[in-house]
């Protein structure tokens, strides 16, 4: 089994607190900050070089070639880091001025509890209530696989704006009606728009499903066609083809 792509076994603990206390760290717990002057003054090095025979074992040779090869504060500060993942916990890094120099200082911290939700689109039934007028993500929420959501807030802007400014050329009164016109234009096309990335999402849970990668070598067999590339690029930046 691989562990996270780099290693080959789980360490022990035992292994763990030797490794920890190269870093002047007494086990996982310990929140003691430190800095690469820190590891500098502690010989972290020098004493990692000294578990090499061990800490080598434990990642997959061609990592190991990557990571262990001339070790120093800051291979130390990355192999700290992925031996930690393997427990569930972390490093945290934040910055700190000291005597005028920028000084990056490390913590471990345990990883809690990883919560996820599904990605889902939302629409508003109605975009607006009297005089106020749904924007943005409140308004539509797509799912962002295409890199869209902004994008459809951008184009909300545009049209309100050329509402707006058709309004005051004739003189009109720039009423809550511009929320219904607004609503009118918009809602059918944002709606086929987001529907359109869900089917695409469905597209791509399926081929995972089934295990097959035919969606996206179709997709990107497709997208070497400049024709049909140009159309795609036009649907994302127009959102649909009928504005
Ligand atoms: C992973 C990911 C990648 C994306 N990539 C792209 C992309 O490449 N291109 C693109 O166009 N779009 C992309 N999007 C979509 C885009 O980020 C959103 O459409 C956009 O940020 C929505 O802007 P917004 O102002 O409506 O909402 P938000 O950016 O969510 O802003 C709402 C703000 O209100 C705050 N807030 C919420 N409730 C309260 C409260 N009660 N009191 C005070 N503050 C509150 C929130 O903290 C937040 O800061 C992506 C979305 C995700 C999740």
């Amino acid at each position: 089994m691989k562990y996270f792509q780099l290693f080959s076994e789980q360490p022990s603990v035992e292994f763990m607190n030797d490794f920890l206390k190269c870093y002047g760290l007494n086990g996982f717990d310990d929140t003691l900050e430190f800095s690469k002057g820190d590891l500098i003054e502690q010989n972290t090095v020098e004493k990692l070089e000294n578990m090499l025979l061990e800490i080598v074992m434990y990642y997959l040779p061609c990592k190991a070639k990557i990571y262990l090869n001339d070790l120093n504060e800051k291979r130390a500060i990355t192999v700290l880091s992925q031996f930690l993942k393997l427990f569930n916990y972390t490093l945290s890094r934040k910055e700190r001025i000291v005597t005028k120099k920028k000084i990056i200082y490390y913590k471990i911290q345990k990883i809690e509890n990883i919560k996820s939700f599904n990605l889902k689109s939302l629409s508003l039934r109605s975009y607006y209530h009297g005089h106020i007028l749904a924007f943005g993500d409140l308004l539509h929420r797509i799912h962002p696989l295409a890199g869209q959501g902004f994008n459809m807030t951008i184009r909300d802007v545009k049209i309100l704006l050329a509402l707006i400014v058709k309004k005051h050329s004739l003189g009109l009164p720039l009423d809550s009606s511009i929320n219904y016109e607004f609503e009118k234009k918009l809602r059918h096309k944002n709606l086929i728009f987001s529907d359109g990335i869900d089917l695409i999402h469905e597209f791509f849970n399926f081929e995972r499903k089934i295990n097959n990668s035919i969606v996206s070598k179709s997709i990107q067999l497709l997208g070497k066609n400049p024709n049909i590339n140009k159309l795609f690029t036009k649907i994302a930046d127009r959102g649909t083809l009928i504005y």
